[in-house]
């Protein structure tokens, strides 16, 4: 199946644009897989800043990489992705995010509507023309509603001259599938 889910839809178009040597951000680090995914597309010449305001969510990150033998290639911080040009420099490829709460962790520390919307803006100043946001957002059960019409209410809010906005929506499916929102900076 190619059309699998938003996060398979997200690693795709990341595939497609991020090399070797890049600057790239995991602004939800969770368990670590997006973070290790990066880690391997940007190569020992590289470097992925991953994000998440949970210390379980920094350790199982650390371990995966460690696993790998990626964790060379990252900075792991532990604070909200809403403050990343504290830690980011300019120039960053593309900058993923899994919204939502830590698989297998407490469900009520998840992301929430206005610090991603800032993270947004975060990334969007950050990115070189060219670079992308890709983001698989959560919706429906515990994760609710409030975030994913926010973020899109924002989204359509961009102007155009300075970014351009897909989402890809599976519309003829049961439980609220995931979407996927990519962003691609296209002028300062
Ligand atoms: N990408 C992860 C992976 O590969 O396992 C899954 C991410 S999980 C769906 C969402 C994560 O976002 C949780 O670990 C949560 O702690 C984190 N999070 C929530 N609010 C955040 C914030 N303001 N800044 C950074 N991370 C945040």
């Amino acid at each position: 199946m190619f059309l699998k889910n938003a996060l398979d839809i997200s690693h795709k178009t990341v595939k497609q644009i991020v090399v070797q040597g890049d600057i790239v951000v995991d602004a939800t680090a969770g368990n670590g897989n997006d973070t290790a995914f990066l880690a391997d597309l940007v190569g020992d010449e590289g470097k992925v800043y991953a994000f998440d305001i949970q210390d379980k969510a920094i350790e199982n990150t650390r371990k995966r990489l460690t696993v790998k033998n990626l964790d060379k290639r990252v900075i792991l911080i532990k604070d909200s992705h809403e403050n990343m040009d504290k830690y980011v420099p300019y120039g960053v490829k593309a900058v993923m995010f899994n919204l939502g709460y830590l698989p297998g962790g407490d469900h009520s520390i998840g992301t929430k509507p206005s610090s991603t919307i800032r993270a947004i803006e975060k990334s969007l100043a950050l990115l070189n023309p060219g670079g992308i946001i890709m983001m698989a957002v959560y919706y429906g059960g515990d994760s609710g509603f409030e975030e994913k019409e926010a973020v899109m209410e924002y989204v359509k809010s961009i102007d155009y001259k300075k970014a351009i906005v897909l989402v890809h929506d599976f519309v003829n499916q049961i439980n609220c599938p995931p979407i996927a929102i990519c962003i691609e900076k296209v002028g300062l």
